[in-house]
């Protein structure tokens, strides 16, 4: 691998405490610590991710050293590591300082194309930023982050990636229900790359503090790097940058809906300014459809990160970076404009893409209705919101609506319900009529707009299980799966989540300790 290659460009472009101390304290006006790792006795390297290691410009494993690098376990001289500092909104509440409690930074590679990558493990040791906690990270949300963050970029959303996944060696201790009866698991480390790791509460963290100069470079860093589109010159290019956010945040919003992704934790310091999804914790794809469905039993009172209140969160989420840009760009009436384009854009898209999930080529008045209906006819006769979509791709007028929907439905369903399932259909049909492509085009929208393979918390939850049993079988097969979700490879994957896993902790709902 080129290791050599990786620099840490944040070491001359802004304030860091270089004491290399690893004890947790609050470090005001920095941008990043250095920290070491801990490394790690006896590591074992579970899973590396050549294709993804090729395009950043790392290449391939060549020699013990590459792999000692990809467990953590030690480092060439010029893979100088640090945690970086942000602060952050958490369920609706200013936190103060966060930072990276559990993830540290190789630093950045550039490939031949010119493309900035930053490389950081996650697991690898505590940090000043570790919050009383150790900084390290179990087999089964690493498991978890590793294969979601990679389903996801498969199926075409913007995401964080995944480079190798390592088990530690180590045992670490968890409270995984919160009930007082922790116990101890496989540790584990994995390597994750993005264009950038910053994150809405890297900015709230300086805008707090009032570091206004250190602010102006950390977003000149940004627009340098990540939106070379913004003229660099143009007095409006603050504005630009947050507008630019602004779209990028709705824009992964609406993927989210088109595969029924429920992230759990949407706090600021979860919320990436490149727009990618970041932080894989106690999320889930919907099985059953509801607008109300959250899978982080931290959540549940509340329900604030649930389904369908994702791009209302989101808008919440973006008035506090509009807040802690606010000394930068100092125009209300601009933000606020922001903030309103942020619905339009949002709906707008919305709609344009559940039109594809239907197969219509068009987008028509009556449409927002439409959906509204389809939702409630979801939520209410509890269908698999996934296979819903896969059915309707073989329904015709002379297809039994029971027969069809039936082993796509969670919960036992009355006539009158099936009666209220076919008069959908029926206005489907017609709706249909209206296209202005054949009905061989519309399907062929269909099928790259629904996958068939997501990755549905049950075979996380079961994989997790072989894996502790030192078993690999499943992990292989989801890798692939995983890599071509709008194909049924393995038609075992394509049915709805047993029954035995209905309301079951960590698989259908999930605590945030990790
Ligand atoms: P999250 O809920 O994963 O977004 O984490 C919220 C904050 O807690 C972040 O600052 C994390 O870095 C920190 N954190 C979570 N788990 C750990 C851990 N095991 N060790 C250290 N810090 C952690
Ligand atoms: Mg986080």
């Amino acid at each position: 691998m080129n290791l050599d290659l990786i620099t840490q460009p944040y070491f001359e472009n802004f304030p860091g405490d270089f004491s290399g101390n690893a004890m947790q304290r609050q470090t005001p006006k920095m941008v990043f610590s250095t920290v070491d790792i801990m490394g790690f006795d006896t590591p074992e390297l579970l899973i590396f991710n050549e294709k993804l290691s090729q395009e950043i410009g790392l290449g391939s494993i060549e020699n013990q050293q590459d792999v000692d690098f990809l467990n953590a376990s030690s480092l060439p001289e010029n893979v100088k590591t640090y945690s970086t500092a942000y602060a952050g909104h958490q369920f609706g509440n200013w936190a103060g300082q966060l930072g990276d409690g559990r993830a540290i930074f190789a630093g950045e590679i550039t490939n031949k194309k010119g493309q900035r990558t930053e490389i950081q493990w996650k697991g690898a040791g505590a940090t000043p930023y570790s919050r009383h906690a150790d900084g390290r990270a179990v087999l089964r949300s690493s498991v978890r982050e590793y294969l979601m963050s990679e389903s996801m970029h498969h199926l075409g959303i913007p995401t964080t990636r995944a480079l190798s996944l390592s088990l530690s060696g180590e045992k670490v201790l968890r409270d995984m229900l919160y009930d007082g009866n922790a116990a101890y698991e496989k540790g584990a480390v994995m390597t994750r790359t993005a264009p950038s790791f910053l994150r809405f509460g890297h900015f709230e963290f300086l805008s707090a503090q009032k570091e206004i100069e250190t602010l102006q470079k950390l977003v000149d860093f940004s627009i340098e790097n990540d939106f070379p589109e913004i003229d660099k010159s143009s007095s409006t290019k603050y504005a630009e940058f947050f507008q630019k956010v602004s779209d990028l945040t709705a824009d992964m919003i609406v993927e989210w809906y088109r595969v029924g992704f429920v992230h759990g934790v949407m706090n600021t310091d979860n919320m990436s300014i490149l727009g990618l999804t970041i932080d894989y914790g106690p999320f889930s794809f919907l099985d059953e459809y509801h607008l109300n469905f959250t899978p982080n039993t931290t959540d549940l009172p509340g329900r604030r990160y649930a389904f369908g209140n994702q791009a209302k969160i989101a808008q919440w989420n973006l008035w506090q970076l509009a807040n802690a840009l606010f000394p930068l760009i100092k125009d209300e009436t601009k933000l606020e404009g922001t903030l309103n384009d942020f619905n339009e854009r949002f709906w707008k898209k919305h709609d344009e893409m559940m039109a594809k999930k239907f197969g219509f080529d068009n987008l028509l008045e009556e449409d927002a209705q439409f959906f509204t209906d389809a939702q409630e006819i979801m939520q209410d006769l509890t269908i698999d919101y996934t296979l819903f979509f896969k059915q309707l791709e073989s329904f015709t007028e002379n297809t039994d609506c029971k027969l069809q929907f039936e082993e796509v439905i969670y919960t036992s369903t009355s006539t009158a319900q099936f009666e209220k399932l076919q008069l959908f259909l029926q206005k489907y049909q017609e709706r249909l009529d209206k296209n202005t492509i054949s009905k061989i085009a519309s399907l062929e929208l269909m099928r790259k707009t629904n996958p068939k393979f997501i990755l549905r918390n049950y075979l996380l939850f079961e994989c997790i299980n072989e894996l502790n049993d030192g078993k690999k079988d499943l992990l292989n097969k989801l890798l692939i799966a995983l890599e071509n979700p709008y194909e049924e490879i393995f038609p075992e994957f394509s049915v709805k989540r047993p029954s035995l896993y209905d309301g079951q902790t960590g698989s259908s709902t999930l605590s945030c300790s990790s």
